[in-house]
């Protein structure tokens, strides 16, 4: 009991009661309207089936999570909304930041010095220190065997390279050989299999089932629904939620950040639509930065496809790559953060879309790029190739004189090691652009990534709106706040899903 005499029980009613009255603001006022009438809903008479732990999500969370729930024993089911399995995660450009690697390439490339520390202060000093200091490290300490994980008990391959991405400082993405996140969703899936857990497909979760909002109150279990079946299924160790960001549910985000309106287009699938977060409100958990939402710079300008031909944009800074308006000229640091680059692109209007990545072929392998790739990427026409600069932009329509100009100035930076223009710091890794062919590709920001989601401790424990842990409530991934602070930096979230999803998955299994 408080000290006006309510408990906390009748407290959160009576908050989510008030905010439907005034419209929304808090945590709970989220799941409005319904939150209130959806607190008081009955529990269900009896459970149609019971499990030990329920995941939520078929993602790089939910899979590591239901893959080390399932090695301690437990009866886990996965449940997945969408007609296949893997979501953002599965489409993702299988870039994946860890401080080293089984090979150790960092080192045997002779690309300079990195540590869990130096990679816990990227994240930070990439956040604006927004940042949840704790999770940050739990991240950058995990990474690494995160990463090792997927390779040694799931086959995942990764190129012979790292590279040094937009706001890292130092070389440390690795890149999945097939260029996409199904390298590691299959890997997960994989580790899951061995140990008899699938993701369930057709499954939506419409809610989670908790008797109160009483901080000694546990999750029970969660509301499916399937087809037009509405099952109850019982948790008797704990529900892990690992259900993604909300990118594309335009309603929720532009509530939280009503700068990206219907017209931005999205990097993300289809099913990335946030109801999770506020079944999750609706029982009391806390959330924080919801208006932290990233837009990707570099997805194809008309549809907002990140595909792979999207992904080199992001990994050539460090090999040299440089960016360029269509009137030829740089526009920005190419070493730069996401929300940096795309600030600055959005900045121009919408007449300055599309921006241009220029790059040769002496980077291509370095930067983690596939030669066969690339000529994917000029049969489907996202890359343009030419002999020479000059002829390269007359074929993507930037006047050659300023572009020849651009790249000219580029080179001498690299030589002299300083670049006047943008102050980008050089590293002896990046490639003049003097020898062909040489490549264009097109680019422009879409939304792409939420920063905010459910409040969590390192032990992935969901927290309430009074600072406790849910009993029996974890949670791992895009559906979490807190880790990537106002700005995440590329190649960050695959580690974090899986680090996490696995903490979550051993503390559920464990959850008695
Ligand atoms: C195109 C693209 C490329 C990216 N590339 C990279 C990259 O290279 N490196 C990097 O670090 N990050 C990248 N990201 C970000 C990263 O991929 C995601 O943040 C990450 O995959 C999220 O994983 P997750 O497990 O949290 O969620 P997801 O992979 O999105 O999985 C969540 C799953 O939960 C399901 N679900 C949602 N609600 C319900 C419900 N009510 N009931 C049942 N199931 C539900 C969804 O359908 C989905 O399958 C990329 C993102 C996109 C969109």
């Amino acid at each position: 009991m408080s000290k006006t005499g309510m408990s906390r029980r009748s407290l959160l009613k009576t908050a989510a009661i008030g905010s439907m009255a005034a419209g929304g603001g808090t945590a709970l006022n989220m799941a409005a309207p319904g939150t209130a009438l959806a607190i008081a809903r009955p529990l269900p008479a009896s459970w149609d089936e019971t499990w030990d732990v329920i995941v939520v999500g078929s993602g790089f969370s939910g899979l590591a999570a239901a893959a080390e729930a399932a090695a301690l024993g437990a009866k886990t089911v996965m449940l997945e909304k969408m007609p296949t399995y893997g979501g953002n995660s599965i489409i993702n450009g299988g870039v994946f930041a860890a401080w080293d690697d089984k090979w150790h390439y960092r080192e045997k490339l002779n690309l300079g010095a990195d540590s869990p520390q130096q990679h816990a202060e990227d994240f930070l000093r990439g956040g604006d220190y927004y940042n949840i200091p704790e999770l940050c490290k739990t991240v950058a300490e995990g990474a690494v065997d995160a990463l090792n994980w997927c390779i040694d008990e799931g086959g995942a391959q990764v190129r012979p390279t790292v590279t040094r991405a937009g706001g890292h400082t130092a070389y440390r993405t690795h890149a999945a050989k097939s260029g996409v996140g199904r390298e590691y969703t299959e890997a997960l899936r994989k580790i899951a299999a061995k140990l008899n857990v699938a993701p369930t497909l057709n499954s939506e979760v419409s809610w989670i089932w908790r008797a109160d909002a009483d901080p000694k109150s546990p999750v029970l279990g969660v509301e499916v629904k399937r087809g037009r079946r509405v099952l109850n299924l019982k948790a008797e160790r704990a529900v892990v939620l690992a259900s993604g960001g909300f990118s594309r549910n335009v309603e929720m985000r532009v509530a939280h950040n009503p700068q990206l309106v219907a017209e931005y287009n999205c990097t993300n699938h289809p099913g990335a639509t946030g109801e999770i977060h506020k079944y999750a409100q609706a029982v009391g958990a806390d959330t924080l930065q919801m208006n932290f939402i990233q837009l990707y710079p570099f997805a194809e300008p008309e549809t907002g496809l990140l595909d792979a031909m999207a992904v080199y944009p992001f990994n050539g800074p460090g090999y040299g790559i440089v960016y360029v308006t269509k009137a030829g000229k740089r526009f920005v640091s190419e070493l730069e953060r996401r929300d940096v680059c795309a600030a600055v692109q959005i900045k121009m209007g919408k007449e300055a879309k599309p921006t241009f990545s220029i790059f040769n072929d002496a980077m291509v392998v370095p930067m983690g790029g596939d030669p066969q790739e690339v000529e994917e990427g000029l049969k489907n026409q996202r890359f343009v190739k030419a002999d020479t600069i000059a002829e390269l932009a007359d074929k993507i329509k930037v006047p050659a004189a300023a572009l020849v100009d651009t790249i000219a100035k580029h080179n001498q930076y690299l030589k002299d090691g300083k670049d006047p223009e943008f102050n980008k710091p050089i590293t002896k890794a990046m490639i003049t652009m003097e020898k062909g062919p040489f490549y264009g590709v097109a680019q422009w920001p879409a939304v792409h990534f939420c920063m905010g989601g459910l409040r969590i401790n390192a032990k992935a424990q969901v927290i309430d709106i009074f600072g406790s842990p849910i009993p029996k409530l974890f949670a791992a991934g895009e559906v979490t706040g807190g880790i990537h602070g106002s700005n995440r930096l590329g190649s960050n979230s695959t580690p974090t899903c899986i680090v996490f999803g696995r903490i979550a998955g051993r503390a559920a299994g464990r959850a008695v």
